[in-house]
């Protein structure tokens, strides 16, 4: 918009006419000082400012606008009589452009210059946009680097614990087999092997993550009873973690179409996190149903819980609740790949939590999607 500023009104309505003629939007004000309060409330691409004005003249209103923030893109056509001395607006305003006009107006040079300061205008804004978004790359792309090294250095704590461990049990098997003492080389290879198993799983879920990035995690979707396989991962789950009673509540009473390992996947899944997230509790709720060919999984724990604005992120590649991710070991992707087998099966996961209390994960998935999602 174009802010004209005279305090004749002649000079006000033929300009406004003229401008308006050739579509520009146009405001006006008969004063420097109703120009200032105008300025203040809006955006102006362009200021035609009289110089002579009773009152404050058009060079003080240059000077005065000049600190404006808003005004900082504004650009000022001064209307002068011939003979006025130029070389110190520059100082007052120097931050949009600036250029003048002897009055009489000539009509078709102001247009030239109001359509160039335009142009400029409109030039200035994709730049800035443009810089706007470059910006914001540039942070992205600092962020994910930033979360990538994290990860990798935690990826590699994490591997290593349970490596160190596996050493020293079969060093310590190693002794006891000389010594001939079957009873602890049996203890041993036990722990030797949970610790493998760990191992294992986080190499895998490291796998996934690569397959998932690169587009080839693959489904072997079959039909399966879903009921036999909730309840086995259940005692195995309560063998490898005695001090917790699961329990089940309902029955999905039905085959579910999918892949049965993935599906059994994220079960263990929230099933661990509840575990791990829970400590000093001792109980687990599993609730599953099928509605209108809809399979629903829920695991709750009355664990430590979660702030609400955590709850938006906790599905997000690498992310851990930062406040507790001291006192937990984990790599932050294992509800990440979840989501994602979820959603490749035509379906959903959730998460309801109150902090201190405890969280509910849950997913929903139709028991007989047939296609590859
Ligand atoms: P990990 O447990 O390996 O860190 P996940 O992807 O399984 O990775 O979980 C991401 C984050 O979500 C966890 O680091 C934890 O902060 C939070 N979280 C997951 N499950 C629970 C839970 N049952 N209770 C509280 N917080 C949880």
């Amino acid at each position: 918009m174009i802010l004209i500023v005279d305090d004749t009104p002649e000079n006000l309505i033929s300009l406004k006419k003229v401008l308006e003629k050739h579509n520009f939007e146009v405001d006006t004000a008969s004063s420097g000082e109703e120009a200032l309060k105008k300025v203040l409330k809006n955006s102006y691409v362009l200021i035609i400012l009289d110089v002579q004005m009773p009152g404050m003249d058009g060079f003080e209103v240059a000077e005065a606008i000049s600190g404006y923030s808003k005004a900082k893109e504004t650009a000022i056509i001064f209307l002068s009589a011939a003979n006025t001395e130029f070389k110190f607006i520059a100082k007052g305003y120097s931050s949009g452009g600036l250029d003048y006009i002897t009055k009489p107006v000539d009509m078709n040079i102001l247009l030239l210059k109001v359509q160039t300061f335009y142009r400029i205008y409109d030039q200035n804004r994709k730049l800035n946009e443009m810089q706007k978004t470059l910006l914001e790359e540039i942070e992205f792309r600092k962020e994910a680097e930033r979360k990538k090294d994290e990860f990798i250095s935690i990826a590699s704590h994490e591997l290593k614990t349970p490596l160190t461990s596996v050493k020293g049990y079969v060093q310590l098997l190693e002794r006891s087999v000389n010594k001939g003492d079957t009873e602890t080389v049996k203890k041993h290879l036990g722990k030797a092997q949970m610790q493998l198993e760990k191992l294992n799983s986080l190499i895998a879920d490291l796998l996934d993550i690569s397959k998932i990035e690169s587009g080839k995690m693959k489904f072997n979707k079959q039909d399966f009873c879903v009921d036999t396989l909730v309840d086995n991962v259940i005692e195995v789950m309560h063998q490898s973690n005695p001090e917790f009673k699961i329990v089940k509540k309902g029955n999905a009473g039905c085959t579910v179409h999918g892949d049965e390992m993935r599906i059994e996947q994220v079960i263990v899944n929230f099933l661990t996190n509840a575990i791990k997230y829970s400590p000093g509790t001792n109980e687990i709720q599993l609730t599953i149903n099928v509605k209108d060919n809809q399979l629903y999984v829920a695991v709750k724990d009355y664990g430590i819980g979660m702030l609400p604005e955590q709850l938006h992120h906790v599905f997000d590649k690498f992310y851990r609740v930062e406040e507790t991710s001291q006192r937990f070991q984990g790599l932050g992707i294992g509800l990440y790949i979840s989501s994602e087998i979820i959603k490749r099966h035509g379906g959903q996961v959730g998460v309801n939590s109150a902090y201190g209390e405890g969280s509910e994960f849950y997913f929903l998935m139709p028991t007989n999607l047939q296609t590859e999602v």
